[in-house]
């Protein structure tokens, strides 16, 4: 288990050597820009984008009011449409099962789709650590995996990374000699990744959403890789975390454009699937995740992050995000949606020091298509961690001083006389915060009159 204290210094680091890395902050800048740009003009293609936002909520409010009915009847239809259902209740769960079943199968090759939800159960590792190849083979991904890195972003892993970066990762990890041409790099990895997939004994993909009334699961993505990784592969494992389902599959024509226009700007996707049970001959298998979803829809009115379709655009609008990026956060999914989930997700620390990591200037909320109030939820998170102790002992004496103070006129006057005569003295604030100005506006005001 790591240490609170800990956590939260090394977040505090991170971030200190992240805002000093002034080319990688203009890289995300530039690569931000342009998406906000996009965004913009995919919201002008809707009539009313606060309609199709208010509708997406309430669907989604609906399924977390009746998740037991929803997840039984989605089990229900996967099994009727040939497919298996697992359910893990933790990470290591979750690793248990895919690893029995690439056992049984005698897997030694797995090609991967990009999975957020794999991500937060380190499947990779377990799976390399079993002696079983792992390719991902969405190309930021794949990036990823040469670098040795997580992503960088829920949506668009190496956002922080130039095409020259990309192609000296190339050049050393996979002793070519590339230029940084888009189309070349491209090339490059097209013809490592279908070789990957040939070989592949298993396919191994997330899933956008799960249709309850159908069983069927919904995958969207932009390079085709997902549908060779279930598609070629004999045995298909699917992971999904249990707040991903809808009622039913006419739920997409509200859905699937709406993630389209707040993680890319496009208005569709390029590539949509939906898979109703294994290919021919073959095996599908549904391993549903909860790894602290239900400890977070325990949480109360935090729940409402269930809701969350990982679009990543609190991400992109977020002002500490842009600042201090995703691999300061340290954990699998980061800005605001990360800061209010983490801290129920995980349980190898409490994670609350992320909630303090905003300015609760609300673009987060305003720019959600299910309309979570994740600012909301952000000092709720701080008011529940405050419960818990999790509060430093000099913020309890800060705070309870700062309280005594406000209660009394009498002591509001002469803690502001503290205060100006601070500022006579030279004292400063921290970071260079003003201090108050010499003279009260009490003592102006008694001398107006
Ligand atoms: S919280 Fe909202 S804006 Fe953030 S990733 Fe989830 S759906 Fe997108």
């Amino acid at each position: 288990m790591m240490n609170t204290q800990h956590a939260a210094q090394q977040f505090t680091q991170a971030t200190r050597r992240a805002v000093a890395q002034t080319e990688r902050r203009a890289v995300i800048r530039r690569n931000i820009g342009s998406y906000h740009q996009k965004v913009a003009e995919g919201k002008r293609r809707y009539a009313n984008w606060a309609a199709a936002r208010d509708r997406a909520a309430a669907r989604k409010q609906q399924v977390l009011a009746q998740w037991d009915r929803y997840l039984e009847a989605f089990e229900a239809n996967v099994i009727a449409n040939g497919g298996r259902v697992h359910w893990a209740e933790t990470a290591e769960e979750a690793r248990r099962i895919v690893l029995a079943i690439a056992r049984q199968h005698g897997v030694r090759s797995v090609v991967k789709s990009k999975s957020m939800v794999t991500e937060e159960i380190h499947l990779n590792a377990a799976l390399e650590q079993a002696g079983i190849e792992v390719v991902e083979t969405d190309l930021g991904e794949y990036v990823c995996q040469l670098r040795g890195e997580p992503p960088f972003h829920i949506v668009t892993p190496i956002m922080h990374l130039s095409r020259q970066e990309v192609a000296v990762t190339f050049r050393k990890k996979l002793q070519v000699a590339a230029s940084d041409r888009a189309e070349e790099l491209t090339q490059i990895a097209r013809q490592r990744l279908r070789a990957a997939f040939l070989r592949a004994d298993m396919g191994i993909t997330g899933a956008n959403f799960l249709i309850a009334e159908t069983g069927q699961i919904a995958i969207t993505e932009n390079e085709g890789n997902a549908r060779l990784c279930f598609s070629g592969p004999p045995v298909h494992v699917v992971l999904a975390g249990i707040e991903k389902l809808l009622p039913t599959v006419s739920d997409l024509a509200l859905f699937w454009p709406l993630l389209a226009t707040s993680g890319t700007g496009q208005s569709l996707t390029v590539y949509n699937s939906l898979i109703a049970g294994p290919r021919a001959g073959g095996e599908l298998h549904v391993v549903l995740v909860d790894n602290g979803r239900t400890r977070l829809f325990a949480a109360g009115e935090q729940r409402e992050a269930l809701r969350c379709i990982r679009c990543g655009a609190c991400l992109n609008i977020c002002p500490i995000y842009q600042n201090v990026g995703g691999h300061s956060y340290g954990t699998t999914y980061q800005g605001p949606v990360g800061s209010v989930i983490t801290p129920w997700l995980r349980d190898d620390d409490d994670w609350s020091h992320l909630s303090y990591a905003s300015s609760l200037c609300g673009a987060c909320t305003d720019v959600c298509p299910v309309g979570i109030h994740l600012h909301h939820h952000l000092l709720a998170n701080r008011r529940d961690a405050v419960a818990r102790g999790r509060d430093a002992w000099w913020q309890r004496v800060l705070f309870r001083g700062w309280l005594w103070v406000m209660q009394s006129p009498e002591r509001y006057r002469w803690a502001g006389r503290l205060a100006t005569w601070a500022g006579a003295v030279g004292l400063r604030g921290p970071r260079g915060f003003p201090m108050p100005v010499r003279r009260t506006f009490r003592d102006w005001w008694s001398g107006q009159r």
